[in-house]
Parts: structure tokens; C-alpha cells; sequence
């Protein structure tokens, strides 16, 4: 394995993922980035090196298997390892997603981005993390998926709006979360999942009031933990976010 850290970021041709492979670029690693467009993952990679990260391109489609497996393979080939994960890409589906009048198709197209494309991309780059020093995965969650603020006082204000697809999809992200980091206790590897904030991107239309650096800090604090930092859990820029 190469002396440099190795990272993949996941949706990494814009919004949070792309400055999250810029934070984590300018620290000196090498950076995967994630992307499924052939255009906007060479510009992304383009724009990268511009600033003088050693970025490389990973044509890579969460929702493939035969796409995860070849990302794993160029990454093996390009870089000789992979030390972080980030686990970012992810869609909102068609809104409004009412529960009562939802289309279980939306639903059903959300969950296989948003958590079975984490568990496929995880589970290709495993045998690339298990070898590395100090290995790192990062979930890219969202509080809008907190049981306990939905279930709090005042969930309209402190768990988003209603949305019967993307909200539980990062419930089920979460859990799927912890059941890694129970599998995988034992080992050094250290997998949290975090929110951004209401970040200004695609995702909402550009409504969020964060900007897309701001919501990346997050993913890189959890990327460079120390060995013994926390595993387990879901962090934001306050602290832990409650399951
Ligand atoms: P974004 O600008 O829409 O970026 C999403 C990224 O995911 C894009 O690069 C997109 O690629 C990629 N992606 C989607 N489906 C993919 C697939 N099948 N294969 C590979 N890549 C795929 O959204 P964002 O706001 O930066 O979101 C980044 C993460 O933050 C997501 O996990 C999101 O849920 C989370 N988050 C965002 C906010 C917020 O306020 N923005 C709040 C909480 C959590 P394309 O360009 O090809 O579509």
C-alpha cells in the first residue's frame, strides 16, 4: 500500500461529496471520486487537481453491482489500497412524499441508493479497508432520519418535513450503520455516520443554509479519526446526533 492515505468519496462530482474530496484532498491523501456521469466525474476530477489534490476518477453507480466491483478493482489497481470510505451519494426521490399517497416505487428507488448502494459499495471496498492501517468508513446520513427527533416534541422543527422515503431511508442507513459496527467490532476499523445540516445543494433545490465546505466538515472530521476515536455512532457539527 501506498505511504499516502487513500479515500474514496462516494457522489463526489458535486455538492457535499465534491467538498469532501476537496477537505480530504488538501490534507495530502489521495482522493477516489466517486461518480456515475462521465462528464461531471472528469470535471469534478479536473476541478480537483486544478487545486493541486492528487485526485482520480471512479466511474462508480451505487445502485450496480457489476459497477461496485469494478470501482474496487480500479481503486486496487490505481491507488493499492483504500483507507476511508465515504458513503455519501444519495438521491431524495420524487417529492412530496406523503406516506398516504406515496409510490412504493419511489420508495423502493430511494432505499436502493440511499442504503442498499451503501451496504453494495461497503462490502466491494471491505476487502480493501481490512488491509489498511487505519481504516475509516463514513455514513452521510441526515437527522431528518433520527427516531428520537421524530418522536420528540417537536419533530416538524427538529426532524424536517414529512417525507415517507428519503427520511426513513437514512433511519434504515443508521441502523444498517450500527449493524456494521457490531459485525466489525474487533477490528480497526471505525464507521460513524453524520449529518451535514441544511446544506444548499441539488438535493433540496439550493434551499439549505449551509454551504456545501460547511456540511463536508462533519464527513472529514469522521475520516480522520484517531485509532482510538468513537465508532458506532452519528455525529454533526454540534456532537452526537441521537439515533
Ligand atoms: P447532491 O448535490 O444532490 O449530491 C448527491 C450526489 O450523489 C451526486 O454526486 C449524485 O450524482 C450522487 N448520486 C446519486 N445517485 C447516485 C448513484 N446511483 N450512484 C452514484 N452517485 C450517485 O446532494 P448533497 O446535498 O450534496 O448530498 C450529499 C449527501 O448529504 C447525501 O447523502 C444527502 O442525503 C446528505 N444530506 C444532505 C443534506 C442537505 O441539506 N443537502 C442534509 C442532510 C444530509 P449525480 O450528479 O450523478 O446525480
Amino acid at each position: 500500500m501506498s505511504e499516502r492515505t487513500i479515500a474514496l468519496v462516494t457522489g463526489a462530482n458535486k455538492g457535499i461529496g465534491h467538498e469532501i474530496a476537496a477537505g480530504l484532498g488538501a490534507l495530502g491523501w489521495s482522493i477516489g471520486v466517486g461518480a456515475r456521469d462521465d462528464r461531471r466525474r472528469a470535471d469534478a476530477v479536473e476541478r480537483l487537481r486544478a487545486a493541486g489534490i492528487d485526485a482520480f476518477g471512479v466511474p462508480l453507480d451505487v445502485t450496480d453491482d457489476a459497477s461496485a466491483a469494478a470501482a474496487a478493482r480500479l481503486v486496487e489497481d490505481r491507488a493499492g489500497g483504500l483507507d476511508v470510505l465515504v458513503n455519501n451519494a444519495a438521491v431524495a426521490g420524487e417529492m412530496p412524499q406523503q406516506p398516504t399517497g406515496v409510490d412504493p416505487a419511489t420508495v423502493r428507488a430511494v432505499v436502493e441508493t440511499n442504503v442498499i448502494g451503501v451496504i453494495r459499495v461497503t462490502n466491494a471496498m471491505l476487502p480493501l479497508l481490512r488491509r489498511s492501517a487505519s481504516p475509516r468508513i463514513v455514513n452521510m446520513s441526515s437527522s431528518v432520519g433520527s427516531l428520537a427527533r421524530q418522536s420528540g416534541p417537536d419533530p416538524d422543527r427538529t426532524a424536517g418535513p414529512v417525507a415517507v422515503a428519503y427520511a426513513p431511508s437514512k433511519t434504515f442507513l443508521n441502523a444498517v450503520t450500527l449493524q456494521y459496527t457490531r459485525e466489525l467490532s474487533g477490528t480497526n476499523i471505525l464507521i460513524n455516520a453524520c449529518c451535514p445540516g441544511y446544506v444548499a445543494t441539488d438535493l433540496n433545490g439550493f434551499r439549505g443554509v449551509r454551504t456545501p465546505a460547511q456540511g463536508a466538515a462533519i464527513a472529514v472530521r469522521l475520516a480522520t479519526l484517531p485509532d482510538d476515536g468513537p465508532t458506532g455512532r452519528f455525529f454533526d457539527d454540534a456532537g452526537i446526533v441521537p439515533w
